[in-house]
């Protein structure tokens, strides 16, 4: 027998993204909300990150709209020293259960299927006890569009010999014996902070060895701290990012101005990143980085085997004693882009740059003010997720120009100074009229915003992305 439900919003998902969605649906109109997960608690792929993940962006303005997520403290110790809080996985893990059964269900207007597949039409399975739900609903918002993906629950994409010790960097914390030797594999933010806990550890940097397909560019967490006495780190990189776009002659030249500027990190200096996924870091934290000098640049491991790895451009030794440390989980695994809105379904993707989840409560803003399905989408065009370099124009193209529509558009200003997950708007508006070396900044800014947009332009039409 099929259980039938009613709900305005059926949504797929109750991570980050459909948590951020369903709590401006709660707040800002009457409207009803469902939930359908496969997980057992709210929070999606954070439900099975690894026990030592943090957040890579400040708590401050992680999270859902109504709900702090920071404790408005500064770190006193570890690699984020002085800068705002990074919420752990179990606290973001407890936060949204939190929310679940604090805020959502208590309002009467929210019910929550855990441990249950969506699979089409409305209709859902218990993947405990088989029972079927067929939904009647207005609308559908599939938070599952990104497909994200983490090392414990994913698949590496290369043989690996039953002798060979490998595991996801999940398993780090359980090794209970010394061992001669860690092969880290992946250099994004998982392989990073594999690398961090490793050397966090009194692991000795030459015992770890580091392979990495393709250098990334990586953002330097000062400069996205939401909190007043950061404004000449945060608004200055923004200015020096303008003028860094509007002052280059080249793509590469706007590379090296930005990196100069303090805007983007590498890993090493000789070697120009081909990568761009947004992972942001500290300075202590690539100080800490830099110690470990056996990186492996040979392209993708093809296979690994008793003796040694074999990558796309050659082989390196190995034994069945190292640990083989897997961070090749993609955290995103659509890169491809759609129309948010389409007929009576949403699927939020990302309407500024890196933010996934003040992407979701924008869209469910969006959602409720207005009618037109052309007007929501103008308003909500994807600003697409980076891979390559090359893709950092299109970001800052798309997200330059969100911006510039959404300030045109009366009360949306008012809505984002007023949001949390704006880490920022807040800050720019705060600035007082007598606030001299502020207002500089912003000048700056503006003074560059044209230009910068002409710029971005002609780098797009070179990259054949218009
Ligand atoms: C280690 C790590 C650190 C990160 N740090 C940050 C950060 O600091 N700041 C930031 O903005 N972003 C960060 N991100 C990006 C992060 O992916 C997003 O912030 C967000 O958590 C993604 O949530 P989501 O709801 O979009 O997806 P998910 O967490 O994947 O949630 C989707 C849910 O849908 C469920 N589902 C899928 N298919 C079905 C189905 N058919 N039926 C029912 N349920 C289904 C899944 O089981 C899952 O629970 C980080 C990502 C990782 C991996």
């Amino acid at each position: 027998m099929t259980t039938q439900l009613t709900t305005d919003y059926l949504i797929i998902g109750a991570g980050a993204s459909a948590m951020a969605f369903a709590d401006i649906i709660i707040s800002e109109s009457n409207a009803t909300v469902l939930f359908v997960d496969t997980r057992h608690k709210p929070g999606g792929h954070w439900n099975d990150a690894y026990s030592f993940v943090t957040l890579h962006q400040p708590s401050a303005f992680y999270g859902v709209s109504s709900k702090e997520l920071s404790k408005g403290t500064k770190d006193k110790v570890g690699l984020n020293k002085g800068m705002n809080g990074l919420a752990s996985g179990a606290e973001i893990n407890a936060y949204y259960d939190d929310l679940m059964r604090e805020t959502f269900l208590p309002s009467g207007r929210v019910q929550y299927f855990p441990k249950c597949r969506y699979t089409e039409d409305g209709k859902f399975v218990s993947l405990l006890t088989g029972d079927e739900f067929s939904v009647s609903y207005k609308k559908l918002v599939d938070t599952t569009y990104y497909n994200t993906t983490i090392p414990s629950t994913h698949t590496p994409g290369f043989d690996i010999d039953s002798s060979v010790r490998f595991m996801p960097l999940n398993d780090l914390p359980s090794i209970n014996s010394p061992v001669p030797g860690y092969t880290v594999i992946g250099g994004g933010k998982t392989g990073i902070d594999a690398c961090l806990w490793l050397l966090e550890n009194g692991i000795e940097p030459d015992n770890i060895t580091w392979i990495m397909p393709r250098d990334a560019w990586f953002l330097d967490r000062k400069n996205t701290q939401p909190t007043p006495d950061f404004f000449f780190d945060a608004i200055g990189a923004q200015a020096d990012q303008m003028e860094a776009i509007a002052e280059s002659e080249s793509i590469d030249d706007m590379f090296a101005r930005l990196e100069k500027a303090g805007v983007f990190l590498r890993l090493d200096e000789s070697v120009w990143p081909k990568m761009f996924h947004g992972a942001t870091i500290s300075a202590l934290e690539l100080e800490q980085l830099r110690r470990i000098k056996n990186v492996v640049r040979k392209g993708r491991v093809e296979r690994i085997e008793p003796h040694h790895i074999v990558l796309q451009e050659g082989d390196i030794p190995t034994t069945t004693d190292i640990v083989h440390v897997d961070c090749t989980a993609s955290a995103i695994s659509n890169l491809d882009i759609s129309p948010i809105f389409a007929g009576n379904k949403i699927s939020p993707q990302t309407v500024r740059s890196y933010q996934p989840v003040f992407s979701a409560a924008f869209v469910a803003h969006i959602e409720l003010q207005y009618d037109d399905i052309e007007k929501k989408n103008k308003l909500c065009k994807v600003v697409p997720l980076p891979n390559h370099d090359s893709d950092w124009v299109e970001l800052t193209y798309r997200n330059l120009m969100n911006q510039y529509f959404w300030s045109k558009e009366p009360g949306l200003k008012d809505w984002l100074k007023n949001n949390r997950l704006d880490g920022f708007m807040r800050l720019v508006a705060s600035v007082k009229f007598y606030e001299f070396e502020k207002l500089k900044v912003l000048n700056r800014m503006r003074k560059a915003a044209k230009p910068a947009i002409a710029k971005l332009k002609q780098y797009r039409a070179s990259l054949g992305t218009e």
